[in-house]
């Protein structure tokens, strides 16, 4: 059934699931279907015949960039954790995903939470850590089952506790439930609200990877970047630095969600173009509607217009191109879509979910969509461009921490690329796109 899924439909054989692939394949609740799928090889192999060193400038070697945002390498990262004074060090599962319409973490913490547990074990040998936490959302049950029979299971037979396989390596994990903040994915927020204190961000430095959870050395690593180990460690990091681009290694998943086709979660090398995931994969657009726009990196990502469809997914070209990768949504829009309003949507979520605890992002925030608002509504007025720009360049420089600082991505990047929609509503109480048409006063 999964090779005729795989060869014949071209959702998947268009696709290169070298991390979704077991969740088709295994219970996620049998310890025995991972053992039997080559589960754990790579925990052994990192345990008997590699030093902590080599793991880590295995990781280094293979590319992998982190998978839930800023891209960062993670061998480099694991290496500051490694190399920080202290003998009590932690290592953290990021599963607090929060971006609308994105569900890649979620997914494989479902369907397969013994290789969020394996890569992380092998992490924590690799850094020196003997306790590692999930953060993860309470508003996923199945994943938190999951992940709680997993843990379980794992401590059953030997491979969490004390003398990890006879290896003489110790190490045992704990899941914590977050109350779905979007800020508590901020590292230093994540690392508060573990403690039990509000989820607001720190300035760096510090960086968790030297003063982190009850200021000890700390690694944070989000779901996919962790379900990432056991492959280099099993097929080397020859074997991962040959899939993708330059600058960014291996597959990456994306949640393709909004007005195409065939929606669902993608996997694909790095590189591969948005056309090629939004045509060959999505299916293209529904009702032989134009494709209009497609938004990647979540909430405060960019817009695309389809003269960029050709943009490859790439941590640094999606930067280039005035979007991100982010940890992984893609939302597809079609000819009705007003992106004026698509901007006032997103601004309208960051609004709600920023902590508060710095001017410029509170306020920043809010007087855009404020501004968005009233476009929306028919009653913009003459300069709303300007101070959109003026507001968006503030609250993007002065900002504490990413959320503020992103969060004028929506409506600069509408602003580039579809500045003349801004003018049709402002100018002649218009909106070009059929969707919020009944929203103007006339
Ligand atoms: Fe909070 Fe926004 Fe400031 Fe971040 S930028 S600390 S979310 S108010």
């Amino acid at each position: 059934e999964k090779a005729t899924l795989e060869n014949e439909i071209p959702f998947y054989k268009n696709q290169q699931r070298l991390i979704l692939g077991l969740n088709l394949e295994i219970d996620p609740q049998s310890l025995e279907d991972y053992l039997a799928a080559g589960g754990y090889q790579a925990l052994v192999k990192a345990l008997f015949e590699m030093t902590p060193e080599q793991v880590v400038g295995e990781v280094k070697e293979a590319g992998l960039r982190g998978r839930g945002g800023a891209g960062f390498p993670s061998g480099v990262k694991w290496d500051f954790a490694r190399n920080a004074p202290g003998e009590q060090k932690y290592v953290i599962v990021n599963c607090d995903e929060g971006d609308p319409g994105a569900y890649m973490d979620r997914s494989l913490m479902e369907g397969n939470p013994y290789a969020v547990l394996e890569g992380l074990m092998i992490g924590a040998y690799a850094i020196g850590a003997s306790e590692g936490y999930v953060y993860i959302r309470q508003e996923y049950p199945l994943a938190v089952e999951n992940l709680e029979v997993a843990i379980a299971r794992a401590e059953e037979h030997g491979l969490l506790g004390r003398d990890i396989l006879g290896s003489g390596f110790d190490f045992t994990v704990k899941v914590h439930r977050g109350a779905g903040a979007f800020i508590c994915g901020e590292e230093t927020s994540l690392l508060k609200s573990l403690e039990g204190m509000p989820g607001e961000p720190n300035a760096r430095p510090p960086f968790p990877a030297i003063k982190g959870l009850w200021n000890k050395p700390t690694n944070i690593n989000n779901v996919e970047t962790w379900s990432n180990i056991p492959l280099i460690i099993n097929r080397g990091a020859e074997f991962f630095n040959a899939i993708g681009t330059e600058g960014s290694k291996g597959t990456k998943i994306f949640s393709l969600v909004g007005k195409v086709n065939n929606t669902g979660l993608v996997e694909v090398p790095m590189g591969a173009t948005l056309r090629d995931i939004i045509f060959k994969i999505g299916g293209g657009i529904p009702g032989d509607k134009a494709f209009k726009a497609v938004q990647t990196g979540g909430p405060s990502g960019g817009c695309l217009p389809a003269d960029l469809l050709d943009t490859q997914v790439d941590f640094d070209e999606l930067t280039r191109a005035g979007a991100m990768m982010g940890s992984g949504g893609m939302i597809v829009m079609d000819e009705d879509t007003c992106l004026v309003d698509l901007a006032r949507y997103f601004l309208g979520f960051l609004s709600d979910e920023s902590c508060g605890k710095c001017t410029p992002c509170r306020e920043g925030i809010r007087q855009m969509l404020k501004i968005l608002a009233r476009i929306t509504n028919g009653q913009g007025k003459e300069g709303d461009i300007e101070r959109l720009q003026d507001l968006a360049e503030t609250t993007r420089g002065a900002s504490l921490c990413a959320l503020g600082k992103t969060a004028p991505n929506p409506v600069l990047s509408t602003l580039k690329h579809f500045r003349d929609e801004y003018e049709a509503h402002i100018h002649d109480q218009r909106c070009p796109s059929l969707s919020c048409k009944q929203l103007i006063a006339f």
